[in-house]
């Protein structure tokens, strides 16, 4: 009988979950207390029985425990720190319900936290928990900030190996890869530790009078590792291009517990699948970033359009049509489009002219003038701003722990230039207005993204002719039960289906995408899927970090 049948056998019996090819709790692979307790004293006691964050609320409860995690439940900071903490709720509780203001009487189930988590403090704690996980071939998941919209960071019944506390942010001025020609320029670089949040990378940046390519904004409070393993969009992309494209070298453990240096000129497969394969692979424990010069003016616009009758669609194909014009001009930017109105905030980095978006959007204003004064009413409220530099766009502590703690869904594709014109722009107008769903757009690619070759990176190649991704964002509360939850997602999944028509051949941003995409590999990857996956079985044979639509998962 194949493995795949006897995994098929033992999910029948409920023994093991089928998603994961490794051993699980509690299958009788899973090592005994004594062995765990001997990983326990390897780790100096950094080995942790973990729970959701809601469990002290829950009988038997521990009243100062719940008031702290009452206190801390929309932190993502505290969240991250937490063995059983993540930013969403989803692939925290499952569906298990263990609400910090349920029925405190009703026990907390595991939901999907990792049965034992490492909450590791060095690098050899890494590969003294990873040859753990390696020579019991134990279902692993690597947690960094906690950040994962598709649940990859944790896993029912697996071991969970936490790299929070590997901290450390160097800046080297002449750096030089390892394995270099001596012919090789030395480079301006960040050498960050795998615990890292953007959020104080970008500080340390600004002190030190560089910046770097890091999320969008303030509530992205980490993301070091997927954001550069899975993609990494920022507002600085289409000047400096992706995370993947400004990385130079990772350090990572890998199953076999061995710590490498991986690069352009060393284990070159190995650095190819992580700029874009995402996770799987072994334990990242630092990451050598590029530095680019300070920005010293950003000119955003804010705009808010209000309309209260049907002529909103034409002045939403008008904004839609202008988005191949913004991407010519470098502007990047974040635009909500609703049933009667759009949110934006546009930014031009590097220098503080506004003629250009100003021209670029005039079209547009000049719709809104005319509908109004043909009596269709129409709000526009815009406002102007010169930031004095990267980090002041969104260093605003009054937001810091506000997102977490919430159970939110994603379905996205990334959208070319072509997609916004001709007569596809009206039904994409149409579809929008009509969503159930959150439309997110994301002007982050183009220019300096384009100028990458599609197979440089392990990312999808679409990113490479895009200029947009766009997300269409759902959701629900605790007090939903088990199947609307359920006709939430599978109604997110149809929608973005159907959203896929109008990108034909284009993928979906893998941070931020559906985890129940029914060709989630070609979605993901594209044609890069393949070598991933050989890299994939040569790094990792027994499947011990394969998670769920991740590469190397099988259906
Ligand atoms: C509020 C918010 C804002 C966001 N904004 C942006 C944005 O502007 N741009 C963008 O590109 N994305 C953005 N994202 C998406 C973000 O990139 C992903 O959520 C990402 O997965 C977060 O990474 P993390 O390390 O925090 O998450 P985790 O849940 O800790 O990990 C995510 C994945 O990376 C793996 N991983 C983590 N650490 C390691 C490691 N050391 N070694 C190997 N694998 C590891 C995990 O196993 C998991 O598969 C945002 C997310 C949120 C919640």
């Amino acid at each position: 009988m194949t493995i795949v049948l006897w995994i098929l056998v033992l999910a029948v019996l409920g023994i093991v979950d089928p998603r994961d090819v490794a051993c699980t709790y509690p299958s009788s692979c899973w090592p005994s207390e004594a062995t765990w307790e001997s990983l326990n004293s390897t780790l100096n006691g950094a080995l942790v029985r973990a729970f959701p964050v809601a469990s002290p609320c829950h009988a038997p409860v521990n009243q100062d425990a719940c008031d702290i995690a009452k206190e801390n439940w929309t932190n993502e900071f505290w969240r991250a720190q937490q063995p059983g903490g993540y930013f969403d709720l989803n692939w925290e509780n499952g569906d298990n319900l263990c609400d910090i203001n349920g029925n405190a009487s009703l026990p907390c189930t595991q939901g999907l936290v990792p049965y034992y988590v490492a909450q590791v403090n060095n690098v050899d704690d890494v590969q003294k928990a990873v040859k753990f996980a390696h020579d019991h071939n134990i279902s692993t998941r690597v947690k960094g900030a906690s950040h994962d919209f598709l649940g990859r960071s944790s896993g029912n019944g697996t071991f969970g190996i936490s790299t929070i506390k590997l901290k450390g942010i160097d800046f080297v001025n002449r750096f030089t890869l390892a394995g270099a020609p001596q012919e090789a320029s030395p480079e301006s670089v960040v050498h960050i530790a795998a615990g890292e949040h953007w959020i104080h990378v970008n500080r340390a940046a600004d002190s030190h009078g560089v910046i770097v390519v890091g999320g969008r904004y303030q509530l992205l409070c980490g993301c070091c590792w997927w954001m550069v393993l899975g993609g990494g969009h920022s507002s600085l992309s289409p000047q400096y291009g992706l995370g993947v494209d400004n990385v130079l070298q990772f350090e990572i453990v890998t199953p076999d517990g061995q710590l490498r240096i991986v690069n352009q000129y060393q284990e070159k497969d190995l650095f190819w699948a992580l700029r874009g394969g995402g996770t799987g692979f072994g334990v990242v424990t630092k990451v050598t970033y590029k530095t680019h010069p300070p920005i010293t003016a950003i000119t955003t616009m804010l705009f808010n359009a209000t309309y209260t009758n049907a002529s909103f669609t034409s002045f939403l194909r008008e904004y839609l049509a202008l988005q191949p014009t913004l991407s010519t001009h470098n502007i990047s930017g974040y635009s909500t489009p609703t049933a009667n109105g759009i949110f934006a905030q546009l930014l031009i980095h590097n220098f503080a002219n506004i003629t250009a978006l100003n021209s670029t959007l005039k079209p547009m204003f000049d719709l809104a003038q005319s509908e109004t004064s043909n009596g269709r009413p129409a709000k526009i409220i815009t406002g102007f701003g010169v930031i004095p530099s990267y980090l002041s766009l969104f260093d605003d502590p009054t937001t810091f722990d506000q997102g977490a703690g919430s159970y939110t869904i994603f379905g996205s594709r990334l959208a070319p230039a072509s997609a916004f014109q001709g007569d596809k722009v009206q039904k994409l107008a149409d579809f929008m207005v009509k969503s159930p769903f959150i439309v997110i757009m994301h002007l982050v690619a183009g220019n300096k993204v384009s100028q990458v070759a599609g197979d440089a990176t392990a990312i999808h190649p679409s990113w490479r002719k895009a200029i947009h991704h766009i997300i269409l964002a759902g959701g629900w509360d605790n007090s939903q039960p088990i199947p609307t939850r359920n006709l939430i997602r599978s109604a997110l999944t149809s929608a973005t289906q159907e959203f896929a028509k109008f990108f034909p051949g284009f993928g979906s941003y893998v941070n931020e995408g559906d985890i129940n995409e029914p060709k989630w590999q070609e979605t993901f990857w594209g044609s890069n899927y393949p070598r991933l996956n050989s890299i994939k079985n040569r790094y990792d044979p027994q499947g011990i970090f394969t998670c769920f639509h991740c590469v190397g998962y099988e259906d």
